[in-house]
């Protein structure tokens, strides 16, 4: 199940927005308890395998069933299939304690 990211040391859940305003800074510090923490963007990787993914199937399966497909349309749905992913961004950040 994909979850906003939470804090580690005061488990409070992060709302979208704050994990989108943070989620490019190496670390970050807790709005609740103050603390710091490492936000880790391991799981793009596997966002990006996924938009990938489902971005190719969407071409095969619009290629299959519309004879007649413009190169235009392909691209309007590949758009949409990154900024779905864009969007999503936020479920795949993790936030974890800073190792010392
Ligand atoms: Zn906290």
């Amino acid at each position: 199940m994909i979850k906003l990211p939470v804090c580690p040391h005061c488990h409070t859940i992060f709302r979208y927005g704050d994990v989108k305003r943070i989620m490019y800074k190496r670390n970050a510090e807790c709005y609740h308890c103050g603390k710091k923490f490492k936000v880790s963007r391991v799981k793009f990787l596997l966002l990006l395998l996924m938009i990938a993914l489902v971005a190719a199937i969407i071409d095969a399966f619009e290629l299959w069933i519309i004879a007649s497909i413009s190169f235009w349309t392909l691209l309007v749905t590949n758009i949409a299939v990154v900024v779905a992913g864009i969007l999503v961004m936020p479920f795949f950040v993790r936030f974890c304690v800073i190792d010392k």
